[in-house]
């Protein structure tokens, strides 16, 4: 079910378990900005998840309220992972999902890293 990305933080999603270590994952990499982790349903043969350690629901809440020290870390550990990943010669895709139309479905925000394979034009029909 896609979620309402304007409604409050709510401290009992998935990903906000995962980081309390409450649900395993399986972890590509951590720093003190963000966890990226492999997706429970990959959509390609490389498909991460990396979360920002802070609480926010979706990009719009995070570029509203981050610090700018939390925004530069979580860019630069995207970055870190599809670098380690060995994606950047091959190419990748980045995709943040943001509420209904998106069909966001966990209320924490999350960028996604797909790769491993050409991934075709950019929207789904
Ligand atoms: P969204 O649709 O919100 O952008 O994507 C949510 C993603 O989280 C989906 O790709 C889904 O497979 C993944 N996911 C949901 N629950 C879990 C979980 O418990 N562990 C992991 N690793 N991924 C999950």
């Amino acid at each position: 079910m896609p979620i309402d990305a304007t409604q409050p933080y709510d401290d009992q999603n998935i990903f906000a378990k995962i980081l309390r270590g409450e649900i395993p994952n399986r972890t590509v990499y951590e720093d003190e900005w963000a966890l990226a982790f492999h997706d429970i349903n990959p959509q390609a043969p490389e498909h991460v998840l990396v979360i920002p350690k802070g609480a926010y629901v979706c990009w719009d809440d995070f570029s509203a309220k981050a610090s700018d020290a939390e925004i530069a870390g979580f860019t630069r550990a995207i970055g870190h992972v599809a670098r380690e990943l060995g994606l950047l010669e091959p190419g990748y895709r980045l995709l943040a999902n943001a509420g209904l139309d998106a069909h966001q479905e966990v209320p924490h925000l999350h960028v996604h890293i797909f790769g491993g394979k050409p991934l075709g034009p950019m929207l789904a029909r």
